[in-house]
């Protein structure tokens, strides 16, 4: 269904679709007659959720969108989208997004926006707070400027706290006319269920493995493989991943927990208390994963390439250790933003992961 038209829109610019997005951009085209007055588009994380809702929003201000329902990029709404000043258009993300860009979901083009300095003195907020939902009051109310509709990017939803979301709670409820509210979510789960209960859900699916090892391999990303399988199949986290800084850390931290010991542990303490947490929890939460699995299943997950070693420590731990130690890492996640220590944090990690196999003694 999709013509040759549309597959050059798709790969011919920046902003376009990926490869896995097709169907649900037609999807989205049937729902145009009677779209909803908010979406709710989820999906996992690290799979380009935001830049394809970026594009729909686009898409709904184009003033002669293309063959396919794709953004013009060329008429007047377009060249004020890509500038961030579309007067019918607004964003509303963590500040902490404005100073870190790319991250959450891998998104690029963002580079044109005005950033927005964060409040003089602290830190720029993780939570989309209640005066950023609450300026929205003034923009929904005012008449638009074009084409007679307006539309509000919202991500990650899961960022709006109790105050945010009961504020956003009330536009919802009574939608001005022609205004469509787009949210994005990696899970639902945190979402309150009011706002959930006001929004149609929209799902987007993973990519299949050959399509994203295609997309990673062909945008010249080195060991494609063991970057997707890291990242639970999430090519866009792969990307980031493979060009972050963290990789060599993170390598350095995998070295280690395929040996663990007490020195060990303090050593890489000291040595990686620099970086920032929540990656090397995720990466000690995936290994974890893999060891249990490996354990009940004999399958692998995050890390196959490093099947020798899991399976050497799988021998010495038992089941009920492991399943404790997964326990106590997804605890350990949510403090990981605020540890008095980062050091002491990860030597503390890493020592109740050593104790997992102090119990056994090695079988020969
Ligand atoms: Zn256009």
């Amino acid at each position: 269904m999709v013509s040759r038209v549309d597959s050059v829109l798709e790969n011919g610019n920046g902003g376009g679709l990926l490869p896995w997005q097709s169907d649900e951009w037609a999807q989205l085209q049937q729902m145009l007659p009677r779209l909803p007055h908010a979406l709710l588009i989820h999906g996992a994380r690290g799979t380009g959720k935001t830049a394809f809702a970026e594009r729909f929003a686009q898409a709904l201000l184009c003033e002669r969108p293309a063959a396919g329902g794709h953004p013009c990029n060329a008429c007047p709404s377009c060249t004020w989208f890509a500038q961030y000043s579309h007067p019918d258009y607004r964003r509303v993300r963590p500040e902490v997004l404005d100073e870190d860009e790319g991250g959450a979901d891998g998104d690029e083009a963002e580079a044109s926006e005005v950033k927005k300095p964060g409040r003089a003195g602290r830190a720029p907020s993780k939570d989309i707070r209640i005066d950023q939902v609450r300026a929205l009051g003034d923009f929904i109310n005012m008449s638009t400027h074009r084409q007679g509709r307006r539309v509000i990017l919202l991500y990650p939803a899961d960022a709006l706290n109790t105050a945010s979301a009961n504020s956003l709670l009330k536009m919802l409820e009574e939608p001005p006319p022609a205004t469509v509210f787009l949210l994005v979510a990696d899970s639902l789960d945190r979402l309150l269920p009011t706002i959930l209960s006001r929004c149609r859900k929209f799902v987007m699916g993973s990519p299949r493995r050959e399509q994203a090892l295609q997309w990673l391999q062909a945008a010249g990303v080195a060991d494609a493989d063991a970057l997707l399988a890291e990242q639970g199949g999430a090519p866009l986290a792969a990307q980031e991943m493979a060009h972050s800084e963290l990789r060599a850390p993170i390598d350095e931290f995998l070295v280690h927990l395929a040996t663990p010991d007490t020195e060990g542990a303090l050593k890489t303490a000291e040595r990686l208390a620099k970086i920032p947490l929540a990656p090397l929890v995720a990466c000690l939460q995936r290994w974890l994963y893999d060891l249990f699995s490996l354990k009940i299943s004999g399958r692998i997950r995050y890390y196959p390439q490093h099947e020798k070693q899991l399976a050497a420590l799988v021998a010495r731990c038992d089941v009920a250790g492991l399943a404790r130690g997964m326990k106590a890492i997804t605890d350990r996640r949510a403090i990981a933003d605020h540890p008095l220590s980062a050091r002491l944090f990860i030597e503390d990690m890493l020592l109740e992961y050593a104790a997992l196999f102090a119990g056994q003694r090695r079988s020969k």
